[in-house]
């Protein structure tokens, strides 16, 4: 097979560059190879809806097989590429083919982050990234009455919830002083510690996982501080490594991730990554950073088509997030790290409905919002236009969020 494009990953990122090739009028060979067996899904459904049992595969997809087909778009499914030689212009797969490209796309992503403690591999012990994670995950919970989960971010809670809402007995451990210390402020954990804990999650915190054993039909999880958890099932939820193992065996520049240019070309021009591989320059943050999230990855995908067809658009975009967690959509504009003050409008304490803004050098820099949508919308087209906030008047959830901008 000859030229065109081949896109390595078919998940959010893979997907979208495809047939944002297609949109844009790209008439070459195009071509997704994935290692996972259905076609790209919507992976953020897996800790929830998927988890949960409301959604199935087909309803997660995240297009029709029909898009594909009808776009001439090739994908070959259950296939792992196992080096690039970037001289001949070719990707090797793991069933002994060689298929030339004249542009490549990494859209690799991420894989998860193994405890380093024994046991970890344990019969009854999962870790959760894709749809075969979670098909195991979900066989066990049917029989299953308790539930110990390694992990207290994003991840942790949301599989917390889901498992609870399912009538498990849940605990998270979290090796850290607080649950979501990597990626928020202390209310934020303050507010996530009552909703769980009056769900009737146990939360620990500051509690290491040193070992989990086998104990009949059962796991025991055993903390450094020489605690015995009893468990039916352990779900570790410890983060993610960006799969750059191929990017660096071929030679390409590497940092927290494929290294890329703002228009996700990395440091060969004859190919590109997009999504939670990529190691990228934020405009608006002026950072280099490796995001993981839904939005990235489609952005990306949308910026490498365009280049590829000639109408390059560099990437400029705001990083945004969510979470759901029991009745509770948190929706995340912007980046918080570095922040010097949070402003809390609502009622964080006792009710379920509050947004924090964050501030560095009174600048705004970042919004998360509990069943919020308003403040978020509002935190995001800010962020989105460079336009500060009032930090005064922001308090003050009478007064109407517009009149909180400063002018400038
Ligand atoms: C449980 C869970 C919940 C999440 N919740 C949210 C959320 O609420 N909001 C949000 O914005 N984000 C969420 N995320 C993150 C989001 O899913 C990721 O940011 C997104 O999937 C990134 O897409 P991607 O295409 O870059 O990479 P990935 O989705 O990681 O896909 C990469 C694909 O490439 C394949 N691959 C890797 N190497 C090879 C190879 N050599 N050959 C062939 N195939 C290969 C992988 O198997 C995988 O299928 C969640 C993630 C998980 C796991």
């Amino acid at each position: 097979m000859s030229g065109g494009v081949i896109i390595i990953g078919a998940s959010h990122a893979g997907s979208q560059t495809a047939v944002s090739l297609r949109q844009a009028g790209y008439a070459g060979v195009v071509t997704v190879i994935g290692d996972e067996a259905p076609l790209p899904y919507h992976r953020p459904p897996l800790s929830k809806d998927f988890l949960s049992g409301e959604k199935s595969i087909d309803d997660i997809l995240i297009r029709p097989a029909a898009t594909y087909a009808g776009a001439d778009i090739s994908m070959r499914l259950s296939t792992r590429v196992g080096a690039i030689d970037r001289k001949a212009k070719t990707v090797l797969t793991d069933d002994g083919h060689a298929l030339t490209y004249d542009k490549l796309v990494l859209a690799t992503g991420a894989r998860v982050r193994r405890l380093p403690v024994s046991g970890e591999d344990l019969a009854g012990v999962y870790y959760l990234r894709d749809s075969a994670d979670v098909t195991a995950i979900k066989a066990r919970a049917q029989t299953a009455k308790t539930a110990v989960i390694i992990g207290g971010g994003y991840i942790g809670l949301e599989t917390a919830a889901s498992l609870r809402k399912q009538g498990l007995n849940v605990t998270v451990l979290e090796a850290m002083p607080r649950i979501l210390q990597r990626v928020t402020a202390p209310v934020m954990s303050d507010f996530y510690r009552r909703i769980h804990t009056e769900e009737g999650v146990q939360i620990l915190e500051n509690v290491m996982a040193a070992e989990i054993q086998a104990s009949k039909d059962r796991l025991n999880v055993i903390t450094a501080c020489d605690k015995t958890l009893p468990a039916d099932m352990v779900i570790i939820g410890i983060g993610v490594i960006p799969n750059t193992d191929l990017a660096e065996a071929a030679g390409l520049t590497i940092g927290n991730g494929i290294a890329v240019n703002e228009f996700c070309q990395t440091s060969d021009p004859d190919i590109y990554a997009a999504g939670d591989v990529t190691w990228h320059h934020n405009p608006i943050y002026d950072n280099h950073i490796r995001l993981e999230s839904v939005p990235n990855a489609t952005e990306q995908g949308k910026t490498v088509a365009a280049h590829i067809t000639g109408n390059p658009k560099p990437y400029n975009s705001l990083p945004w997030f969510w979470s759901d967690q029991f009745d509770l959509k948190l929706q995340i504009a912007g980046l918080s790290s570095g922040y010097d003050d949070v402003i809390i409008r609502g009622n964080n304490e006792s009710g379920r409905s509050f947004a924090a803004f964050y501030f560095k050098d009174d600048k705004f820099i970042a919004v998360d919002a509990v069943n919020a949508p308003r403040d978020f919308m509002f935190g995001k087209m800010s962020l989105t236009k460079g336009a500060n906030l009032d930090k005064q008047k922001l308090v003050d959830s009478e007064i109407d969020l517009k009149s909180t901008v400063i002018k400038p």
